[in-house]
């Protein structure tokens, strides 16, 4: 188990890695922030700073695959 910073989709609660995941893009909208698409079947998209992020503790295949499910991730705080 590792710590690495993600953003959490608000509908189906997956976290998405910074350094891994394919659905984070930097916004086109507005400078510092970002756009998250969520995968299939969710695919609910959102605009969010860089601040939003925490710290998540998963696994390293976890990490690896870009995003973990409900189960697979514990917030540190
Ligand atoms: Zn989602």
């Amino acid at each position: 188990m590792s710590i690495h910073v993600g953003i959490m989709c608000k509908m189906c609660r997956k976290v998405h890695f910074i350094a891994t995941s394919h659905s984070i893009k930097p916004s086109k909208l507005a400078a510092g922030m970002y756009r998250l698409t969520c995968n299939p079947p969710c695919l609910t998209s959102g605009e969010f700073r860089k601040e939003s992020m925490r710290p998540y503790r998963v696994s390293e295949d976890v990490f690896k695959k870009g995003y973990a499910k409900e189960s697979e991730y514990e917030l540190v705080r």
